[in-house]
Parts: structure tokens; sequence; C-alpha cells
């Protein structure tokens, strides 16, 4: 352990996603570390995103599972959701993780500092009165749930993403102001509760940053659940009621609900942190960084959420071992926020790589080449009884730019996914490679077979 005086290679203000990353993979490369948390390391991604609500959309999906049981053959009776068991479920999962995660943290050494921190030079993080010296300063203070102007959270009846995840009872309704990632996803997790879900979008599509065709198969999903959703509508007001909310929206139309939930995207967390007072270049809150994730100060690196661009845990991992390995010196290649997998975990699920096709059309004309295998010539997903597609988007003569997945499960296929595109992939080479029968992954392996001029199981 290093004498905080004398200095650490890296001092890391923040530990979720980004900031724990960054620790690991330094202290792995033989760097001194200190890493610097106010809460508890694994941040919003352990304690309050990624993990928390993936658990309650699993749970949901069991229910779901128990309400059409019949549809396959096998009795069983939904009688209910037992809020206090589905939180203990959920906390048991975040509690074991958490654990491992401060076991790795203490066996690579990194000196772990409990407390809130500010950047008081450029070179330099205090807490608690105690300054600790980095030849190299890592920001990572991540985000928070946003609001909107005279829109006051007040945590029970208008609340955020936070607050929904610690509820102990089922709501009987709900509006949701937001129809993308996270809005969407209590949508679906809610609904499978037995929720009557109502979503308000100012976009004029649910999961607005997919490709049309993805939003557009979600929502006949979400329609055909029973999630009503109104987009191309800003919010304008909501007012208290006996019994909970009203939710006014343009063009005069309300709603009422025994709560709102707010989930209108994430600001940064920079505020008192000392950045702006030391000169560190921003932007509406957020750092600016160069493809490198240096910040305009010597030695000042940025990752995660607080940096422009897609906020999720795992560019925040990768950003992490990019900015060790970087100062480690061993000049990493730059992450293409394209080559990052973006996934909606809803019923069904929304993944996606790489380009729309709207996008790609702006990328490379006309040319471009567009393929929609429908899920419904795929043996594993009429056995999971799953709607959705595989839909691969191709530049002129060129490799695979773009895949749009609609399904059940098929966040399990963006692993694979993700190698087409950042492997740059032809259509002919993924042809070449055999997928298992029955499985999700064929409906990959077949876009590709068809792009490749080679179809197996398309009609006409
Ligand atoms: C409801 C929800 C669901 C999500 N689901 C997913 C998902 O399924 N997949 C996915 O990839 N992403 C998901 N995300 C996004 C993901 O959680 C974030 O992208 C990720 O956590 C960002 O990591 P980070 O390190 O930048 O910030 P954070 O995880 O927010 O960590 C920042 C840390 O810094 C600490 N900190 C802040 N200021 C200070 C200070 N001054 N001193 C000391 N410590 C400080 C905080 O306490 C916090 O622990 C979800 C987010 C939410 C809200």
């Amino acid at each position: 352990m290093s004498d905080p005086n004398s200095g650490f290679d890296l001092v890391i203000l923040g530990g979720g996603s980004g900031g724990y990353a960054t620790a690991l993979r330094a202290a792995e490369l033989n760097l001194s570390v200190a890493l610097i948390e106010k809460d508890k390391v694994g941040g919003t991604c352990l304690h309050r995103g990624c993990i928390p609500t993936k658990a309650l959309l699993h749970a949901g999906e069991v229910a779901d599972s128990a309400r059409e049981a019949e549809q396959f053959g096998v009795q069983a009776k939904f009688e209910g959701i037992d809020m206090k068991a589905v939180n203990s479920y959920k906390d048991g999962v975040i509690s074991r993780l958490y654990k491992g995660l401060q076991g790795l943290i203490k066996s690579r050494k990194i000196t772990y500092v409990e407390g809130e921190g500010r950047l008081v030079a450029p070179n330099a993080v205090e807490v608690n009165g105690q300054r600790y010296v980095g030849r190299n300063i890592v920001l990572a203070t991540g985000s928070y749930s946003k609001s909107l102007p005279g829109l006051e959270i007040d945590g029970e009846r208008v609340i955020t993403s936070e607050h929904a995840l610690t509820l102990d009872r089922v709501p009987s309704s709900a509006v949701i102001l937001g129809g993308g990632v996270i809005g969407c996803e209590f949508a679906s997790a809610w609904k499978s509760f037995g929720v009557d879900v109502t979503i308000v979008e100012a976009l004029p599509r649910l999961v607005a940053a997919e490709d049309e065709q993805s939003s557009k198969a979600l929502e006949r999903a979400f329609r055909k659940r029973g999630i009503a959703f109104k987009v191309g509508k800003p919010f304008e007001k909501v007012e208290r009621t006996d019994t909970g909310v009203r939710v006014a929206i343009s063009g005069g139309e309300t709603f009422e609900a025994e709560l709102l939930l707010v989930a209108v995207g994430r600001g940064p967390s920079t505020a008192n942190c000392g950045y702006e007072e030391q000169g560190v270049r921003m932007e509406r809150g957020f750092v600016l960084t160069d493809e490198r994730l240096r910040t305009n100060l010597t030695n000042v690196y940025a990752v995660g959420d607080i940096v422009p661009g897609l906020q999720l845990a795992h560019r925040g991992f990768q950003q992490g071992i990019f900015v060790a390995e970087e100062i480690a010196g061993l000049n990493p290649p730059v992450i293409d926020e394209n080559g990052i997998p973006r996934v909606t975990y809803t019923e069904p699920e929304v993944a996606s790589m790489g380009l729309s096709e709207a996008k790609a059309r702006e990328t490379y004309g006309d040319k471009v080449e567009v393929f929609t295998y429908d899920l419904g010539g795929n043996g594993k997903s009429q056995i999971l009884k799953t709607q959705g597609f595989v839909k691969l988007v191709r530049a002129p003569e060129g490799p695979v730019v773009g895949l749009h997945m609609v399904g059940s499960r098929v966040s399990e296929l963006i692993g694979e996914a993700q190698l087409i595109y950042n492997w740059e992939a032809f259509p002919a080479e993924v042809a070449q490679l055999i997928h298992a029968h029955p499985t999700q992954s064929e409906a990959l392996g077949e876009a590709h077979l068809a792009l490749a001029g080679k179809p197996l199981h398309v009609h006409g």
C-alpha cells in the first residue's frame, strides 16, 4: 500500500462500473491505486441499476410463466406477487455480488477509501481532510436520475427508478414518464406483476435510440401485453389526487394512477466535485474527453456515465480497462461507441449493435443491404412462443454494420452479434459458421446465409 502523501499511480474518484474496473485492471498491471467511494463499491449498476432491475424482470418472467403455463400443458396457477419476497430475492443477488466485488478489491491490494472526494488540484483528491495525490487521476462519479423543470420528486407518489426498486408493494397502477430503456423495462416488469401501466414519451416512438423496426415491434408486443403508451406527447404537469397522481400531457389528455415514475434520463454526477474549479473542460455537466478519455488537464482521465455517450455499465468497464492500460503505456485501441452492445431487457427483449438502417443509409447511401429474418421460422423461438426478428444491415459490398434483434431472450445473442460487428465480418464469413439446432442463434446464422445469397429456411 502506498503512503497517500507520496502519491499513487492512480487516484480514482468513484467506485461504480467505470471506477472499479479502472482500479482492478490498474492493480493487475502493478500500478498503485487509491479508489475513493462515498457510498458502496459497485455504484449504480450493482445497487440501483442493472442488477436489481434484471432481478425484477426475471421475477416478472416467472410470474408470466405461471400465468401462461397452460399453453404448454402445465398445470400451475398464478396467485400473486409477494413484493417482500421479490425484494429479498433481488437483495440476495446484489449482496452476493457486492461481497464478491469487495473481495476482489481487497485481493488486488487496492487502497479503498470511504468518503466523499473532491478534486482539489489537478493531481489530488481530498477526502475527509486527507489529500490523496496521484500521478494520474481518473474521474468516475457516475450519474443520477434526472427530472423535468417544475416536476418535483417526492419519493412517494412521484418517484425515480431508485425509489421504484425499493417499493414494498405492487402498485395498482402507474404512469411512467419516459419510454427509453429504463422506462420500458419498468413497464415490462410491472405489467408482469399485474400493474396497470401507461408510458408517456415525448419522442415519436418507444426506445427511440433503436432502429425504427425494433421500436415498432416492441410497441406491437406491448400493445398485445396491455401496456398502454402515448408517444409524441410531451408531459405537461402532475397533480396529487386523493389516491395518487393525475398526469396531464400535451393535447389535454390526463391519466390517473397510484404513482408516477419519472424515467427521463440520467444526468452526470459532477456538481460539487471540484471539477470546474480545477479547470476541467465540461459541457452541460458532462466531462469532455478526447477519444483516449483524457480531459484537458494533463494526466486527468474520465470514464463512465460522466463522459457523453451511451450510459451503460459495460461501456464503463471497457473505458476503465482502457484508461488503466493507457496509463500503463500499453497503447490500447480506441473504443468504438457503435461497437458497444445495447440491450433493453423488456419482454420481448430488444438488442442491437452498430448502425440503425437509417443511420447506415445516411453513412453509406442507398446501396445499403438489409435482411430481416422472422423468428417465426426459428424452431427454438416457436418452442418459446416468442415473436420477433433478426435484422442485418450491410454496407454496400462490405461487412455487416448493424444488427437488430427483438424477441424473448435475444439479449443472449448479443455476444455473437458484437463479434460480428466488431470483427467487421462479411455475411459470407458468418454463413460458414455453424449454429446449434435448435437455438435462437440459428436466426443469426440464417440471416447471414440469406445475405450471403444462400438462404436456408427462408420463404420466397
Ligand atoms: C434503473 C437502471 C437500470 C440500468 N440497467 C442497466 C443495464 O441493464 N445494463 C447496463 O449496461 N447499464 C444499465 N444501467 C446503467 C449503468 O448502471 C451505468 O451506466 C453505470 O452504473 C455507470 O457506471 P459509472 O461508474 O459511470 O457510474 P456509477 O455506477 O453511478 O458510479 C459512480 C460512483 O461514484 C460515487 N461517487 C460520486 N461522487 C462521488 C464523490 N464525490 N466522492 C466519492 N464517490 C463518489 C457514487 O457513489 C457511485 O458509486 C442502468 C441504470 C439504471 C439507473
